[in-house]
Protein backbone atom coordinates (compact mmCIF):
# COMPACT_ATOMS: atom_id res chain seq x y z
CA UNK A 1 0.00 0.00 0.00
CA UNK A 2 1.48 3.39 -1.54
CA UNK A 3 -0.90 6.42 -0.24
CA UNK A 4 1.20 8.96 1.18
CA UNK A 5 1.00 11.21 -1.76
CA UNK A 6 -2.58 11.76 -0.85
CA UNK A 7 -1.44 12.29 2.35
CA UNK A 8 -0.23 16.27 2.12
CA UNK A 9 1.17 16.89 5.60
CA UNK A 10 3.17 13.22 4.79
CA UNK A 11 4.13 13.40 1.78
CA UNK A 12 5.77 16.92 2.94
CA UNK A 13 7.07 15.93 5.92
CA UNK A 14 10.78 14.63 6.33
CA UNK A 15 10.04 12.69 9.37
CA UNK A 16 8.53 9.87 11.00
CA UNK A 17 4.56 10.50 12.08
CA UNK A 18 3.77 7.22 14.73
CA UNK A 19 1.33 9.20 16.45
CA UNK A 20 -1.63 8.03 14.72
CA UNK A 21 -3.39 6.80 17.84
CA UNK A 22 -3.40 10.44 18.80
CA UNK A 23 -4.81 11.90 15.76
CA UNK A 24 -4.29 11.16 12.17
CA UNK A 25 -3.00 12.85 9.21
CA UNK A 26 -6.05 13.83 6.76
CA UNK A 27 -5.69 12.86 3.07
CA UNK A 28 -6.37 15.96 0.45
CA UNK A 29 -9.72 14.67 -0.27
CA UNK A 30 -11.11 15.30 3.07
CA UNK A 31 -8.62 18.61 3.04
CA UNK A 32 -10.58 19.34 -0.53
CA UNK A 33 -14.42 18.12 0.81
CA UNK A 34 -13.87 20.99 3.70
CA UNK A 35 -13.32 24.07 1.21
CA UNK A 36 -15.67 22.40 -1.18
CA UNK A 37 -18.24 22.48 1.74
CA UNK A 38 -17.71 26.92 2.61
CA UNK A 39 -17.27 27.18 -1.23
CA UNK A 40 -20.13 25.57 -1.93
CA UNK A 41 -23.08 24.51 0.19
CA UNK A 42 -22.84 26.26 2.99
CA UNK A 43 -25.87 26.87 4.98
CA UNK A 44 -27.80 26.15 8.19
CA UNK A 45 -29.45 22.38 7.68
CA UNK A 46 -32.91 21.22 8.48
CA UNK A 47 -34.56 24.81 9.40
CA UNK A 48 -34.30 26.35 5.73
CA UNK A 49 -36.78 26.60 2.83
CA UNK A 50 -34.04 28.01 0.58
CA UNK A 51 -32.11 25.65 -1.60
CA UNK A 52 -28.99 25.82 -0.05
CA UNK A 53 -29.91 24.89 3.21
CA UNK A 54 -31.72 21.75 1.32
CA UNK A 55 -28.55 21.17 -0.46
CA UNK A 56 -26.86 21.17 3.07
CA UNK A 57 -29.25 19.03 4.42
CA UNK A 58 -29.61 16.47 1.85
CA UNK A 59 -25.66 16.22 2.01
CA UNK A 60 -25.63 15.80 5.40
CA UNK A 61 -28.23 13.09 5.33
CA UNK A 62 -26.56 11.14 2.88
CA UNK A 63 -22.99 11.67 4.98
CA UNK A 64 -25.61 9.74 7.89
CA UNK A 65 -26.43 7.34 5.41
CA UNK A 66 -22.74 6.58 4.38
CA UNK A 67 -21.74 6.12 8.09
CA UNK A 68 -25.06 3.92 9.16
CA UNK A 69 -23.40 1.63 5.93
CA UNK A 70 -19.80 2.14 6.93
CA UNK A 71 -21.60 0.33 10.54
CA UNK A 72 -23.42 -1.80 9.06
CA UNK A 73 -26.22 -0.32 10.77
CA UNK A 74 -29.69 -1.11 10.67
CA UNK A 75 -30.71 1.83 10.33
CA UNK A 76 -29.55 5.66 9.50
CA UNK A 77 -31.75 6.95 12.28
CA UNK A 78 -29.21 5.19 14.64
CA UNK A 79 -26.59 7.45 13.57
CA UNK A 80 -26.13 10.19 15.87
CA UNK A 81 -23.39 12.91 15.10
CA UNK A 82 -20.98 14.11 17.76
CA UNK A 83 -18.17 15.68 18.29
CA UNK A 84 -16.13 13.14 19.08
CA UNK A 85 -16.06 9.58 20.65
CA UNK A 86 -15.84 11.14 24.38
CA UNK A 87 -18.96 12.94 23.48
CA UNK A 88 -20.73 9.80 22.66
CA UNK A 89 -19.67 7.79 25.72
CA UNK A 90 -20.79 11.14 27.91
CA UNK A 91 -23.98 11.39 25.84
CA UNK A 92 -25.04 7.51 27.19
CA UNK A 93 -23.40 8.00 30.50
CA UNK A 94 -25.71 11.31 30.99
CA UNK A 95 -28.92 9.75 29.30
CA UNK A 96 -28.58 7.22 31.14
CA UNK A 97 -28.48 8.43 34.61
CA UNK A 98 -31.45 10.40 33.78
CA UNK A 99 -33.65 7.61 32.71
CA UNK A 100 -33.87 5.59 35.91
CA UNK A 101 -32.70 2.72 34.45
CA UNK A 102 -29.31 2.97 36.65
CA UNK A 103 -30.30 1.95 40.41
CA UNK A 104 -28.27 2.38 43.64
CA UNK A 105 -26.13 -1.26 43.99
CA UNK A 106 -25.63 -1.70 39.84
CA UNK A 107 -22.88 -2.39 38.72
CA UNK A 108 -20.84 -0.59 35.65
CA UNK A 109 -17.77 -2.78 34.80
CA UNK A 110 -15.21 -1.36 32.28
CA UNK A 111 -11.87 -2.61 31.60
CA UNK A 112 -8.35 -1.59 33.32
CA UNK A 113 -6.91 -0.96 30.33
CA UNK A 114 -9.88 2.04 29.68
CA UNK A 115 -9.47 5.32 28.42
CA UNK A 116 -10.59 8.01 30.72
CA UNK A 117 -13.16 9.42 28.58
CA UNK A 118 -14.86 5.38 29.29
CA UNK A 119 -14.08 5.70 32.97
CA UNK A 120 -14.93 9.57 34.02
CA UNK A 121 -18.19 9.43 32.44
CA UNK A 122 -19.55 6.00 34.15
CA UNK A 123 -17.96 7.41 37.75
CA UNK A 124 -20.01 10.61 37.12
CA UNK A 125 -23.20 8.68 36.63
CA UNK A 126 -22.58 6.14 39.27
CA UNK A 127 -21.97 9.50 41.92
CA UNK A 128 -25.25 10.32 41.00
CA UNK A 129 -26.90 7.02 40.91
CA UNK A 130 -25.32 5.07 43.28
CA UNK A 131 -23.98 2.58 40.95
CA UNK A 132 -20.66 1.02 41.47
CA UNK A 133 -18.32 1.12 38.62
CA UNK A 134 -15.78 -2.14 38.75
CA UNK A 135 -12.75 -2.35 36.80
CA UNK A 136 -12.40 -5.71 35.41
CA UNK A 137 -8.70 -7.42 35.81
CA UNK A 138 -6.23 -7.92 32.96
CA UNK A 139 -4.01 -11.11 33.14
CA UNK A 140 -0.48 -10.92 33.79
CA UNK A 141 0.41 -10.48 30.14
CA UNK A 142 -1.98 -7.55 30.06
CA UNK A 143 -4.72 -9.25 28.46
CA UNK A 144 -8.36 -9.28 29.00
CA UNK A 145 -9.39 -11.49 31.75
CA UNK A 146 -12.13 -13.31 30.67
CA UNK A 147 -12.49 -15.95 33.20
CA UNK A 148 -12.48 -13.22 36.16
CA UNK A 149 -14.64 -10.79 33.66
CA UNK A 150 -17.39 -13.89 33.82
CA UNK A 151 -17.06 -14.76 37.39
CA UNK A 152 -17.95 -10.45 37.87
CA UNK A 153 -21.21 -10.49 35.90
CA UNK A 154 -24.72 -11.07 37.69
CA UNK A 155 -27.81 -9.94 37.82
CA UNK A 156 -26.52 -6.60 39.59
CA UNK A 157 -24.64 -5.77 36.62
CA UNK A 158 -26.36 -2.96 34.06
CA UNK A 159 -23.64 -2.12 31.58
CA UNK A 160 -20.32 -3.22 30.48
CA UNK A 161 -18.50 -0.81 28.51
CA UNK A 162 -14.74 -1.93 26.80
CA UNK A 163 -12.74 -0.76 24.39
CA UNK A 164 -12.40 -2.53 21.08
CA UNK A 165 -8.81 -1.86 21.24
CA UNK A 166 -6.55 -0.31 24.23
CA UNK A 167 -5.35 2.48 23.12
CA UNK A 168 -2.17 2.58 26.17
CA UNK A 169 -1.27 -1.43 25.42
CA UNK A 170 -2.52 -1.89 21.90
CA UNK A 171 -3.89 -5.39 22.61
CA UNK A 172 -7.54 -5.88 20.72
CA UNK A 173 -9.87 -7.23 23.41
CA UNK A 174 -12.13 -10.02 23.60
CA UNK A 175 -15.45 -7.83 22.27
CA UNK A 176 -17.59 -10.37 20.83
CA UNK A 177 -17.38 -12.49 24.01
CA UNK A 178 -17.61 -9.53 26.11
CA UNK A 179 -20.70 -9.09 24.91
CA UNK A 180 -21.99 -12.07 24.39
CA UNK A 181 -21.75 -12.73 28.30
CA UNK A 182 -22.94 -9.40 29.22
CA UNK A 183 -26.28 -9.89 27.20
CA UNK A 184 -26.65 -12.92 29.10
CA UNK A 185 -26.44 -11.58 32.51
CA UNK A 186 -28.69 -9.13 31.05
CA UNK A 187 -26.12 -5.81 31.07
CA UNK A 188 -26.14 -3.63 28.26
CA UNK A 189 -22.83 -3.20 26.43
CA UNK A 190 -20.78 -0.53 24.92
CA UNK A 191 -18.37 -0.33 22.72
CA UNK A 192 -15.36 2.49 22.62
CA UNK A 193 -14.13 2.03 19.14
CA UNK A 194 -12.05 4.98 18.97
CA UNK A 195 -8.81 3.11 18.15
CA UNK A 196 -10.14 0.26 16.29
CA UNK A 197 -12.57 2.12 13.43
CA UNK A 198 -9.39 2.65 11.36
CA UNK A 199 -7.84 -0.68 11.01
CA UNK A 200 -11.01 -3.14 11.85
CA UNK A 201 -14.07 -3.59 9.53
CA UNK A 202 -16.76 -2.46 12.67
CA UNK A 203 -19.96 -4.25 12.22
CA UNK A 204 -22.14 -3.48 15.17
CA UNK A 205 -25.05 -6.34 13.83
CA UNK A 206 -22.42 -8.73 13.96
CA UNK A 207 -20.98 -6.99 17.81
CA UNK A 208 -24.16 -7.65 19.00
CA UNK A 209 -23.45 -4.30 21.38
CA UNK A 210 -26.16 -1.60 22.24
CA UNK A 211 -23.77 1.18 21.99
CA UNK A 212 -21.00 1.90 19.72
CA UNK A 213 -18.33 5.30 19.65
CA UNK A 214 -15.73 6.66 17.58
CA UNK A 215 -14.25 9.81 16.59
CA UNK A 216 -13.63 10.92 13.16
CA UNK A 217 -9.83 12.49 13.58
CA UNK A 218 -8.63 9.00 14.38
CA UNK A 219 -10.18 8.19 10.54
CA UNK A 220 -8.76 10.52 8.95
CA UNK A 221 -11.70 12.96 9.22
CA UNK A 222 -11.22 16.36 11.19
CA UNK A 223 -10.98 16.93 14.52
CA UNK A 224 -14.62 17.69 16.50
CA UNK A 225 -16.78 14.88 14.56
CA UNK A 226 -17.57 11.76 15.62
CA UNK A 227 -20.58 9.20 15.62
CA UNK A 228 -22.67 7.24 18.64
CA UNK A 229 -24.50 4.91 17.18
CA UNK A 230 -27.07 3.12 19.35
CA UNK A 231 -29.63 0.31 19.02
CA UNK A 232 -32.83 2.41 17.89
CA UNK A 233 -35.15 0.84 20.84
CA UNK A 234 -32.76 2.09 23.46
CA UNK A 235 -32.34 5.71 21.71
CA UNK A 236 -36.22 5.79 21.67
CA UNK A 237 -36.41 4.82 24.96
CA UNK A 238 -33.81 6.64 27.07
CA UNK A 239 -34.05 10.34 27.13
CA UNK A 240 -32.29 13.08 25.24
CA UNK A 241 -28.69 14.61 26.94
CA UNK A 242 -28.76 18.12 25.69
CA UNK A 243 -31.63 20.43 25.43
CA UNK A 244 -32.07 23.03 22.36
CA UNK A 245 -32.73 23.63 18.91
CA UNK A 246 -33.69 20.51 16.19
CA UNK A 247 -33.99 18.06 19.07
CA UNK A 248 -37.71 19.22 19.70
CA UNK A 249 -40.88 18.42 18.91
CA UNK A 250 -42.90 21.25 20.11
CA UNK A 251 -42.09 23.57 22.92
CA UNK A 252 -44.33 25.46 24.83
CA UNK A 253 -43.11 26.90 28.47
CA UNK A 254 -45.05 24.40 30.01
CA UNK A 255 -43.31 21.12 28.73
CA UNK A 256 -41.42 19.96 25.37
CA UNK A 257 -41.46 16.95 23.01
CA UNK A 258 -38.67 15.64 21.63
CA UNK A 259 -38.22 14.90 17.87
CA UNK A 260 -37.72 11.66 16.22
CA UNK A 261 -34.53 9.49 16.39
CA UNK A 262 -31.65 10.95 15.45
CA UNK A 263 -32.42 14.39 15.52
CA UNK A 264 -33.88 13.36 19.49
CA UNK A 265 -30.17 13.40 20.59
CA UNK A 266 -28.97 16.48 18.07
CA UNK A 267 -29.14 19.87 20.05
CA UNK A 268 -28.26 22.76 18.18
CA UNK A 269 -26.50 23.62 14.92
CA UNK A 270 -24.20 20.57 14.02
CA UNK A 271 -21.35 20.37 12.73
CA UNK A 272 -22.48 20.35 9.10
CA UNK A 273 -19.11 20.54 7.01
CA UNK A 274 -17.54 18.10 9.51
CA UNK A 275 -20.21 15.42 9.58
CA UNK A 276 -20.06 16.00 5.52
CA UNK A 277 -16.13 15.19 5.53
CA UNK A 278 -16.72 12.54 8.00
CA UNK A 279 -18.49 10.51 5.19
CA UNK A 280 -15.69 11.46 2.63
CA UNK A 281 -13.32 9.79 4.61
CA UNK A 282 -15.00 6.53 5.28
CA UNK A 283 -15.42 6.59 1.56
CA UNK A 284 -11.98 6.94 1.13
CA UNK A 285 -11.15 4.21 3.40
CA UNK A 286 -13.08 1.61 1.99
CA UNK A 287 -11.64 2.48 -1.24
CA UNK A 288 -8.26 1.09 0.18
CA UNK A 289 -10.38 -1.53 1.73
CA UNK A 290 -9.73 -1.88 5.68
CA UNK A 291 -8.74 -5.45 5.24
CA UNK A 292 -5.69 -4.25 3.02
CA UNK A 293 -4.99 -1.46 5.52
CA UNK A 294 -5.09 -4.07 8.36
CA UNK A 295 -2.87 -6.04 6.27
CA UNK A 296 -0.45 -3.72 5.64
CA UNK A 297 -0.81 -2.04 8.90
CA UNK A 298 -0.06 -5.66 10.63
CA UNK A 299 3.31 -6.45 9.02
CA UNK A 300 4.58 -3.46 9.97
CA UNK A 301 3.55 -3.82 13.71
CA UNK A 302 5.31 -7.31 13.42
CA UNK A 303 8.44 -5.43 12.05
CA UNK A 304 8.34 -3.36 14.73
CA UNK A 305 7.64 -5.44 17.44
CA UNK A 306 10.40 -7.30 16.07
CA UNK A 307 13.08 -4.98 16.10
CA UNK A 308 12.28 -3.37 19.55
CA UNK A 309 11.82 -6.86 21.45
CA UNK A 310 15.31 -6.94 19.76
CA UNK A 311 17.13 -3.51 21.63
CA UNK A 312 18.06 -4.71 25.03
CA UNK A 313 16.20 -3.23 27.89
CA UNK A 314 13.06 -2.48 26.50
CA UNK A 315 10.02 -3.95 27.96
CA UNK A 316 6.87 -4.12 25.43
CA UNK A 317 3.90 -3.78 27.00
CA UNK A 318 1.53 -7.06 25.45
CA UNK A 319 2.33 -9.95 23.52
CA UNK A 320 3.01 -9.72 19.72
CA UNK A 321 -0.42 -10.86 18.67
CA UNK A 322 -3.79 -9.86 19.40
CA UNK A 323 -2.98 -6.14 18.60
CA UNK A 324 -4.02 -3.63 16.63
CA UNK A 325 -1.41 -0.90 14.97
CA UNK A 326 0.12 0.23 18.39
CA UNK A 327 2.81 -0.83 19.94
CA UNK A 328 4.06 0.98 23.98
CA UNK A 329 7.43 0.46 25.26
CA UNK A 330 8.73 0.99 28.70
CA UNK A 331 12.56 1.28 29.73
CA UNK A 332 13.23 0.71 33.21
CA UNK A 333 15.99 3.83 34.19
CA UNK A 334 15.04 6.12 31.05
CA UNK A 335 11.62 8.38 31.19
CA UNK A 336 9.55 8.26 28.65
CA UNK A 337 9.51 11.85 28.07
CA UNK A 338 13.35 11.79 27.29
CA UNK A 339 13.42 9.13 24.82
CA UNK A 340 10.25 11.21 23.25
CA UNK A 341 12.14 14.26 22.84
CA UNK A 342 15.22 12.49 21.69
CA UNK A 343 12.99 10.81 19.01
CA UNK A 344 11.66 14.23 18.08
CA UNK A 345 14.86 15.54 17.73
CA UNK A 346 15.64 12.41 15.46
CA UNK A 347 12.28 12.99 13.26
CA UNK A 348 10.27 10.07 14.78
CA UNK A 349 7.20 11.64 16.45
CA UNK A 350 5.55 9.26 19.57
CA UNK A 351 3.63 9.98 21.99
CA UNK A 352 4.67 9.82 25.44
CA UNK A 353 2.78 9.43 28.97
CA UNK A 354 -0.23 8.02 30.82
CA UNK A 355 -2.63 8.24 27.45
CA UNK A 356 -5.32 9.22 29.21
CA UNK A 357 -5.29 5.72 31.04
CA UNK A 358 -3.53 6.72 34.65
CA UNK A 359 -5.70 3.57 36.14
CA UNK A 360 -4.16 1.52 34.05
CA UNK A 361 -0.53 3.01 34.72
CA UNK A 362 -1.30 2.67 38.31
CA UNK A 363 -1.98 -0.68 37.93
CA UNK A 364 1.37 -1.28 35.87
CA UNK A 365 3.12 0.81 38.63
CA UNK A 366 4.42 2.98 35.86
CA UNK A 367 4.02 6.82 34.93
CA UNK A 368 4.04 6.73 31.09
CA UNK A 369 4.92 4.53 28.24
CA UNK A 370 6.81 5.51 24.69
CA UNK A 371 3.96 4.70 22.11
CA UNK A 372 4.27 4.12 18.54
CA UNK A 373 1.12 4.03 17.12
CA UNK A 374 0.87 3.60 13.12
CA UNK A 375 -1.72 4.70 9.81
CA UNK A 376 -2.26 3.22 6.26
CA UNK A 377 0.54 5.44 5.16
CA UNK A 378 3.78 4.03 7.19
CA UNK A 379 5.97 1.86 5.40
CA UNK A 380 9.17 -0.50 6.25
CA UNK A 381 11.04 2.72 6.02
CA UNK A 382 9.06 4.37 8.62
CA UNK A 383 9.38 1.37 10.86
CA UNK A 384 13.24 0.96 10.55
CA UNK A 385 13.85 5.15 11.21
CA UNK A 386 12.46 4.09 14.47
CA UNK A 387 14.09 1.21 15.40
CA UNK A 388 17.34 2.96 14.69
CA UNK A 389 16.55 6.00 16.60
CA UNK A 390 15.26 4.53 19.09
CA UNK A 391 18.58 2.42 19.85
CA UNK A 392 20.64 5.42 19.02
CA UNK A 393 18.41 7.56 21.70
CA UNK A 394 18.72 4.56 24.22
CA UNK A 395 22.30 4.57 23.73
CA UNK A 396 22.42 8.38 24.72
CA UNK A 397 19.90 8.08 27.54
CA UNK A 398 21.69 5.04 29.32
N1 LIG B 1 -11.21 6.04 23.77
C1 LIG B 1 -10.02 5.65 23.31
C2 LIG B 1 -9.64 4.21 23.36
C3 LIG B 1 -9.15 6.60 22.77
O1 LIG B 1 -7.96 6.23 22.30
C4 LIG B 1 -9.55 7.96 22.72
C5 LIG B 1 -8.63 9.03 22.17
N2 LIG B 1 -7.30 8.88 22.53
C6 LIG B 1 -10.81 8.29 23.21
C7 LIG B 1 -11.61 7.31 23.73
C8 LIG B 1 -11.31 9.68 23.20
O2 LIG B 1 -11.38 10.19 21.91
P1 LIG B 1 -11.62 11.74 21.67
O3 LIG B 1 -10.65 12.48 22.53
O4 LIG B 1 -11.37 11.93 20.22
O5 LIG B 1 -13.03 12.02 22.05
Amino acid sequence: MNARADFPLIAASKGVYLDNAATAQKPRCVIEAESRYYETLNANVHRGVHSLSRLATEAQEAARRTVAQFLHAPSEQEIIFTSGCTEGINLIAQSLTHSGLVRAGEEILVSTDSHHSNIVPWQMLCERTGARLRPIPLREDLSFDTEAYLSMLSEHTRLVAVPATSNALGLHLPVREIISAAKQAGALTLVDAAQSIAHEQPDVRALGCDFLAFSGHKIYAPTGTGILWGRAELLEQLPPWKGGGEMISEVTFARTTYNHLPFKYEAGTPNIAGNIVLAEALRYVQSLGLPAIAAHEAALTHRLYDGLAAIPGIRILGGRENRGALISINVPGVHHYDLGTLLDQMGIAVRTGHHCCQPLMQHLGITGTTRYSLALYNTEDDIDRALTATTQALHMLR
